[in-house]
Parts: structure tokens; C-alpha cells; sequence
């Protein structure tokens, strides 16, 4: 049986790193890995298949640098190419990047079974482009793996019959504890930085409501670097963020605080674990912020996490005024006890589904 697995951006490589280990560990399943090029700079991308131990993809499709419309419509066409070709029983896409997308809508158009890592969850907030692709791909999908419960009910709700959908647990939690020890051994960021544990606030941002608009941007940069002056801000800065940071004349801002190209995921894992809070935009470093037990501040009007913030380690800051997100940041707090993204097994449910599944469906349209 051949699952051809679409990836294309970092959090992708990371939730892949997850389930490749354990489909190529399941008799009778090949795996054939697809990389667009959505991320492509090493660190971005190479440096988290050197150190997860990711294959080397089977094809590079190198695509990446245009516009939404762009890069979907130019992976679309090259995915389809690879289809054609590979024949696969099952497409597995991940999470809610133009690559999740393109490669479901070429699947779908084959009638090839689609699976979708991360079904199901809502920001309800349809102006984001990460809305548009994870809706319109659970919706073509054939096996949806619901991280949570809240996704699966935002599924149910919309229609998707219940046999189609799974709650297999959260692949990112796999990768955490997988990974969080090796992280622990190897990773020498807080001495090369020189920031003590729980002496420092990590930042991420990244995400297009943030980026792409000049006020809430400077909001943004302007509370981190007046927090700076009394707690240091460790902050690696993904390209799009300087990119449009220099556009905007922002670049001062980012020098009054401790920036840093983007870093791998172990260097990441160490900076999360040992921050005194976490300031981010991101899904996925909102939910590490929880593994590791450290409050989130997250820079958006609204998240897909929401057990995350009724448990009260995450508090959403939305970046409307400077004054309140310094009086965010500086805070800290914990919160309740909980277990929504099941026991780190959800990649071992991802393969026997896929395994069992598979079967059932092996006869496809060519
Ligand atoms: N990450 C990383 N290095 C960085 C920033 C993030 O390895 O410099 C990891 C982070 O630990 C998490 C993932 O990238 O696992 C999150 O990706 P991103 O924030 O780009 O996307 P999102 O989760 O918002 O889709």
C-alpha cells in the first residue's frame, strides 16, 4: 500500500517527523514523501530533517515565494504529476498551509482517499488563509484525525459524518515527548544566548494579521522591546516577519531586543521549556507552551486551541495597544491540570487507521 505525504512548511516537517517514523514502520505501507518547497531556506527546512530524522524527500517540487493563489495553483499541478505517477491508496496532508490544500484538492480531483492530520479545528475567522484551506480540506477528506474533542465536535457540526472522523490525539504531543529529551542532551541554546532558565520571554510571530498590517506589527514590536528593558525577550524571527518588519521601517524595533534567525526544532524545545512566558501567534508553539507547563500570551483576537485558554495557561492578548500587551507580558501565571491531546500515541492511530482503512478503499480510479 502507498500513502504519498504532502509537506511543505515547518510545522509540517515536525507533525511528518511523527508519523513517518511509524508508517514506515508499518508492514506492507510505503511511504512516498512530497516536499513543495512552501519553506525552503535551511532554516526552515532542512535543518528539521537533519536533526528529526525525516527521509529525504522522494520530490521536491520547488515551489514557494508567490502569492496564495500562486503557490496553490502551481503545487496543485505538480501534486497531481506525482499522483498520476506514484498511484497512491491514500494523499496525508497536514495541518492548514497552501500545501494541505493543494494536495487534497489534487486527490480529490483523482479520487484519491484523502487523510488530513489535524482535522477540524476553527479560528471561526475566515479572513485567515489558514481558515479557507483547513475547511475546504476536511471537507474532501475521507479520514479526518481530530487532535481534540473540540475539533471533532466542529466537525460533526458541520456535516462530516461521524464514520469519517477519528480522535486519534495530537501528533505534535508525539513529537514533544519524543523529542523534548533529546533537547534536554543536545541543545546549547541558553548558553550560546546567555539567558538564564526562566529568566527570559520567547516570541514568535508570524502570522498574516499580524504581519502584514504596519499597526499591529509596531504594536507588537514596540511592547517587546519596552519589555526588553526589565526582562530579556529572546525572539528568532521567521522571514516574513523581517521581510515585512523592514518594509514598514520596524527594523529598529527588532534591534532593541534579542533576535535571532528562526532555530531548529531542539534549540526551540529548549527555548520553550525554559522561557519564564511565551509571547506568540503560532498553533503550535501555543500548544508547546502547554506541554512544557509555561504560560502563553497569544498575540490574536482568537484561537483554534480553546482548551488552552479555558484551562487558563494561555490568555489571548490581542495587539491593539502597547500598554496592554507590556502589562500581558510581564505577568505570569499557571493554570489547570489538563489532558485534551491524548498519550502521544496519536501517530501509531494515524498508521493503523491509515493501515486498515486502506484497504477498504484500495480500489481507487485508476
Ligand atoms: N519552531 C522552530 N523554530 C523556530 C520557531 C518555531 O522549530 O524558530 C517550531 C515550533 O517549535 C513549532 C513549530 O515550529 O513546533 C510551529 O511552527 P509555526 O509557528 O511556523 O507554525 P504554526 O504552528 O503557527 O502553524
Amino acid at each position: 500500500m502507498t500513502v504519498v505525504s504532502v509537506v511543505g512548511a515547518r510545522p509540517q516537517f515536525i507533525k511528518a517527523a511523527a508519523v513517518s517514523r511509524v508508517l514506515r514502520a508499518t508492514p506492507g505501507l510505503r511511504e512516498v514523501l512530497v516536499h513543495t518547497g512552501q519553506h525552503h531556506d535551511d532554516n526552515m527546512s532542512r535543518v528539521f530533517f537533519e536533526e528529526l530524522e525525516i527521509p529525504e524527500p522522494d520530490y521536491h517540487l520547488g515551489i514557494g515565494g508567490g502569492t496564495h493563489g500562486q503557490n496553490t495553483g502551481r503545487m496543485l499541478e505538480a501534486i497531481e504529476g506525482v499522483l498520476l505517477k506514484e498511484k497512491p491508496d491514500w494523499v496525508l496532508v497536514y495541518g492548514d498551509t497552501d500545501s494541505t490544500l493543494a494536495g487534497a484538492l489534487a486527490a480529490a480531483k483523482l479520487h484519491i482517499p484523502v487523510a488530513h492530520v489535524e482535522a477540524g479545528l476553527r479560528s471561526f475567522n475566515r479572513r485567515m488563509p489558514e481558515e479557507i484551506n483547513r475547511v475546504l480540506t476536511d471537507h474532501v477528506s475521507d479520514l479526518l484525525f481530530a487532535p481534540t474533542e473540540t475539533a471533532v465536535q466542529n466537525l460533526l457540526r458541520e456535516g462530516i459524518p461521524a464514520d469519517k472522523v477519528h480522535l486519534v490525539g495530537d501528533v505534535m504531543y508525539d513529537a514533544a515527548l519524543y523529542y523534548g529529551e533529546k533537547a534536554e542532551r543536545e541543545s546549547q541554546i541558553l548558553q550560546r544566548l546567555n539567558v538564564a532558565p526562566k529568566g527570559y520571554i520567547l516570541a514568535t510571530v508570524h502570522r498574516a494579521e499580524n504581519t502584514d498590517d504596519p499597526v499591529r506589527l509596531r504594536v507588537i514590536l514596540e511592547a517587546l522591546a519596552q519589555v526588553h528593558r526589565e526582562v530579556p525577550v529572546v525572539f528568532p524571527v521567521h522571514p516574513r516577519t523581517r521581510k515585512r518588519a523592514e518594509a514598514y521601517g520596524l527594523e529598529e524595533l527588532l534591534d532593541r531586543m534579542l533576535t535571532i534567525e528562526p532555530v531548529g526544532y531542539l534549540d526551540m524545545v529548549m527555548l520553550e521549556k525554559n522561557a519564564r512566558l511565551i509571547a506568540t501567534d503560532s498553533g503550535g508553539v501555543q500548544k508547546e507552551a502547554f506541554f512544557y507547563r509555561v504560560p502563553c500570551a497569544t498575540l490574536r483576537d482568537e484561537t483554534e486551541w480553546v482548551e488552552l485558554v479555558e484551562s487558563g495557561w494561555n490568555r489571548l492578548c490581542p495587539p491593539k495597544d502597547v500598554e496592554s500587551l507590556v502589562g500581558c507580558f510581564l505577568n505570569v501565571w499557571d493554570g489547570a491540570l489538563i489532558f485534551p491531546y491524548g498519550n502521544g500515541r496519536a501517530a501509531a492511530g494515524v498508521a493503523t487507521l491509515l493501515a486498515g482503512g486502506g484497504i477498504l478503499w484500495s480500489k481507487n480510479v485508476f
